[in-house]
């Protein structure tokens, strides 16, 4: 076959793959068709990747090889981690891609930079300037989601000043570049003032904020791929780069809207923010109760909401909870899951968690649908959730989740919370909630707790 010829069935292979990617898209944005959105993005990454391979021009498979190797070792590792430390995952799988995409723009440079045009060097500088960013942007969101970082956001005065001038050096070095591109010393120092600003970018952000941040980070990596597929004049790259980018920016803006902050604040790196003080957690009394007291309530209950949280997937309680959905949706009780946008550690991790436990999809509530709910409510249970219960959201304005709209189960009747013990939530503030009158605290694994509590529900039953 001729060269032209392969040509065409390359071209062909890469438009199937972006309809694929296109496809996987729609099909991910709901739980029924999200499985099918998964294997056609597998599809179409894999297509790409061979049609690429196939390409006449390329010379020599020994450094792809060598990468592959190296990638497959690293990827694989990562691919096994549990799936609570899946978004810290997420945000090296960013890193990563930035860095490649940023590191391959270097490449260009050096070994272009005899016959570099004018739009080509900007192409190049925007595409290593964003990938640089985006590179230790998404380590510190990683080491922060980790908690090997502290949560909290590190600010201080000056910081908007010092943070815009670091990004307009970086843009001012390129525009020298596009210029003069032959200045090669000017290219190291744009890399290093992009990383820098990487740093700055991420580490005022708070923990609550963090969703924000990845689904962020992950629209930067997607523009940095679509801007190295102008440098390497790669179709494929630029579609690809263009939908996960742009995807990503229109997931940043819902969920800064579902969380009440402001986008610039976090396109930005939390400028203009005020410093907020998270206080010390004083020991107070709290109302606690055994799993046959709560069992002996939720069997009194006509209307149960459960609010599972991040404690859920760590005890990997999802079964459990479906078990007791069952055993009092068949005493005639109305029980639905109340699911807050960023409960978990990552987008939709309670819906993926709750489907994988086969609870109904029409049983799982959305916040602004089940909010008007709750002063008709029996019994909230709080399963392992914290800072999305918190109401210091809405009471408290100087606390570092004002203002993100909650679940507000403290206008139930009664609520029950199992957690193990008084340790705050990620965003690392005491919540009133487990202090009032109507609220009795669960102590344990929620795993165990509602283990616990089916067995009693189960003695009632048999009459034991
Ligand atoms: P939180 O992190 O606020 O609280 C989780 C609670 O679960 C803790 O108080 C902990 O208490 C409890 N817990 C932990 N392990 C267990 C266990 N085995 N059994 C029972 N309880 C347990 O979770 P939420 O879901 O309420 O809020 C999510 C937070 O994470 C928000 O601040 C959100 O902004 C942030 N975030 C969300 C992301 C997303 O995309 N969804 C991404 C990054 C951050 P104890 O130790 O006492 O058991």
């Amino acid at each position: 076959m001729n060269a032209a010829a392969i040509q065409q069935y390359l071209d062909f292979a890469y438009i199937a793959a972006v309809v694929l990617f296109i496809l996987a898209l729609k099909w991910l944005s709901s739980p029924v068709s999200a499985r099918r959105g998964v294997l056609a993005g597998e599809v179409a990454a894999g297509l790409a990747v061979v049609a690429t391979l196939y390409n006449p021009e390329l010379v020599a498979y020994k450094w792809i090889v060598i990468a592959l190797i190296i990638g497959a070792g690293i990827g694989i590792p990562l691919g096994m981690v549990k799936i609570t430390a899946v978004p810290q995952r997420t945000a090296l799988s960013h890193a990563f891609g930035a860095l490649s995409a940023a590191m391959i723009g270097i490449a260009e440079y050096y070994v272009g930079l005899s016959r570099i045009s004018r739009f080509e060097m900007g192409e190049i500088a925007m595409e290593v300037i964003i990938g640089s960013l985006t590179f230790t942007g998404s380590l510190i969101a990683a080491g922060k989601l980790q908690e090997l970082l502290p949560q909290r956001p590190i600010v201080y005065k000056g910081q908007n000043i010092v943070s815009l001038s670091v990004l307009g050096a970086a843009v001012l070095l390129a525009a020298a570049l596009v210029i003069h591109p032959e200045q090669t010393v000017l290219f190291p120092i744009m890399v290093i003032v992009a990383l820098l600003f990487g740093v700055m970018l991420v580490t005022p952000i708070g923990g609550a904020d963090m969703p924000t941040v990845i689904s962020l980070l992950n629209s930067y990596a997607g523009f940095s791929a679509a801007l190295l597929g102008f440098v390497l004049n790669s179709k494929v790259l630029i579609v690809a780069g263009a939908l996960d980018g742009s995807s990503g920016f229109i997931l940043s803006v819902i969920m800064c809207k579902a969380m009440n902050r402001s986008f610039t604040n976090v396109l930005f790196g939390a400028f203009g923010t005020v410093q907020v003080a998270v206080g010390k957690i004083e020991a107070r009394p709290v109302r606690s109760a055994s799993a046959e007291e709560a069992a002996e309530i939720l069997d009194a209950a006509r209307k149960v909401v459960i609010i599972p949280g991040y404690g859920m997937a760590v005890a990997q309680a999802q079964h459990k909870l479906r078990e007791l959905h069952d055993i009092l949706t068949k005493r005639g009780i109305d029980v639905s899951f109340a699911i807050h946008p960023v409960a978990g550690r990552m987008p939709g991790h309670m819906n993926v968690l709750l489907a994988e436990a086969d609870v109904p999809y029409d049983r799982l509530i959305e916040m602004d649908e089940i909010n008007p709910e709750f002063p008709r409510t029996d019994v909230v249970l709080v399963v392992g959730a914290n800072d999305v219960v918190n109401p210091a959201a809405r009471n408290d304005k100087n606390s570092p989740i004002a203002g993100m709209p909650i679940l507000n189960a403290s206008e139930a009747q009664t609520v029950m919370v199992i957690k193990r013990s008084m340790s705050p939530g990620f965003a690392g503030i005491d919540n009133e909630l487990y202090y009032l009158d109507k609220t009795l605290m669960l102590f344990g694994d929620a795993k165990n707790f509602v283990t616990s509590i089916i067995k009693e529900l189960n003695a009632v039953a048999a009459g034991t």
